[in-house]
């Protein structure tokens, strides 16, 4: 008996001696956050907080020439990190201005700095590489968004979810977000503009120009943005003074200041029921081609030419990428099978904006078709549940809307405005799941909304159609 008590204790005193061994070594960060859908999707390890992309433009062959400089922080002793980049060859990459050495399967690229990183510790990994982005990539997810694009007159980025990690190495997951610098480097023709604000415009020696774009408020890697092209710039003051800056193709200057005439307009409304425009400034880019989609890049919106022109919607699109800036970009996804948390809250934000100017038969109207289409519809699925293959399917966009017009007219606008409101105030500059709404929608209206919620959410087959009479 006694014999045998000795050898468990040493036993025991071996293994916590182990344990301790191993917490201490450097680790590997990991090359996924976890998310449910993109298991690869973003880094473990460390915290990206700002990132320097510096690049230069070649316009006959859309080749960049980039350096991007991630300032970050270790959360663990990490002897071997990750960072998410497809495509391009890689010259050098440096850990706190030494060479690291590297690796790439696909999209991760594992770096090994010459010494470890140890915990709570701010690095910077400088990354050079060289070559047209896309080229020999097949590992998108989706077919429209993926990152740098050139068409005939410019180049649009637009990123969601995974695009971001082919035009810079990027810890690449709305849980992370960051603040950006931007220097880009163009043709002299050309204007080039980013997220955040110009803070300088330098015309070199060579017929190229450098544009300098800050963005100080941290954002998700699928929002930063560049759009080059012979631009307009157009200015006004949004606001609060609230700095708005749109970029126009030259050409279609006069007819898109009509278009985005109610800009200011709708950003005031939305303060009104949200909470002031959370970031430092606001605009669109507008590039020249057939996009068939918008996307709300932070501060500076893209916009294919032809959603803006010659479409009757175009401003019912304007106030959705709006919205966003407040719902998807600074209440983040935690998670992309939440997209309905974005998309279902533009939509409906959007359909807000139209009862505002042009009266409530017109949301009535709007909504309707929506149900009608929605009752009907086989490919639309329950908004928080979309396939991982079909994102951004209908049912995401118009069921994630009518979840939030069944929410009001069973709890009244009072409530539901009161909701909205400390939704977005409690989960600003951060990230939030569904249950998060559930579970404000339920603190706020002192009632448990997860029977209702659910029904529209997850259920098959679409709840019946509410009657329509609001209350107060
Ligand atoms: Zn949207």
């Amino acid at each position: 008996m006694k014999k045998f008590t000795i050898l468990v204790v040493l036993s025991v005193l071996l293994s916590v001696q182990f344990a301790a061994a191993q917490d201490d070594a450097p680790q590997a960060g990991s090359s996924g956050l976890g998310d449910p859908y993109f298991p690869d999707l973003g880094n473990g390890g460390y915290d990206a907080e700002h990132y320097t992309i510096s690049l230069i433009w070649d316009d006959e062959t859309n080749n960049i020439e980039a350096t991007t400089t991630v300032l970050a922080k270790a959360n663990l002793d990490l002897i071997t990190f990750n960072l998410d980049f497809g495509g391009f060859d890689i010259e050098h990459v440096l850990v706190d201005g030494t060479e690291a050495t590297f690796t790439r399967e696909e999209r991760e690229l594992a770096i090994t700095p010459a010494t470890p990183l140890r915990q709570d510790e701010t690095f910077e990994v400088m990354v050079s590489y060289n070559g047209v982005p896309g080229e020999d990539v097949s590992d998108y997810y989706d077919v429209f968004a993926r990152g740098w694009m050139r068409y005939p007159s410019g180049v649009y980025v637009a990123s969601e979810p995974d695009g971001a990690a082919y035009w810079y190495p990027v810890n690449d997951h709305p849980l992370d977000k960051a603040s950006y610098t931007f220097i880009i480097t163009v043709p002299d023709a050309y204007t080039a503009a980013a997220n955040g604000q110009l803070v300088s415009m330098v015309d070199n020696d060579d017929p190229t120009t450098t544009f300098t774009w800050e963005a100080r408020d941290e954002m998700a890697s699928y929002l930063a943005t560049v759009n080059i092209a012979e631009f307009t710039e157009v200015t006004a003051a949004g606001p609060h003074d609230l700095p708005i800056r749109h970029y126009f193709p030259a050409d279609k200057t006069d007819e898109l200041t009509e278009t985005f005439a109610n800009f200011s307009d709708i950003i005031a409304y939305f303060e009104t029921i949200i909470g002031p425009y959370p970031f430092e400034a606001a605009g669109a880019a507008v590039a020249d081609v057939r996009l068939s989609f918008a996307l709300e890049t932070q501060t500076l919106i893209l916009f294919g030419s032809d959603i803006a022109l010659g479409r009757s919607g175009a401003e019912e699109v304007i106030a959705h990428e709006l919205a966003h800036q407040w719902f998807g970009n600074s209440v983040s996804l935690a998670q992309w099978k939440d997209i309905w948390l974005n998309e279902g809250f533009a939509t409906y934000l959007s359909m807000l904006w139209l009862e505002h100017s042009e009266g409530q038969n017109e949301l009535l109207r709007q909504m309707n078709a929506y149900y009608t289409y929605l009752a009907r519809s086989r490919r639309s699925t329950a908004p928080a549940n979309p396939p991982q293959d079909n994102l951004f399917n209908d049912g995401v966009y118009l069921r994630g809307a009518w979840a939030l017009h069944a929410l009001r007219l069973s709890v009244g606008d009072a409530i539901f405005f009161d909701i909205l409101r400390t939704y977005y105030d409690r989960f600003k500059y951060s990230n939030a799941t569904t249950a998060d709404f559930i579970s404000v929608a339920s603190e706020v209206s002192g009632e448990d909304q997860s029977d209702l919620l659910h029904g529209w959410l997850l259920d098959d087959k679409i709840p019946p159609k509410p009657k329509q009479t609001f209350k107060p």
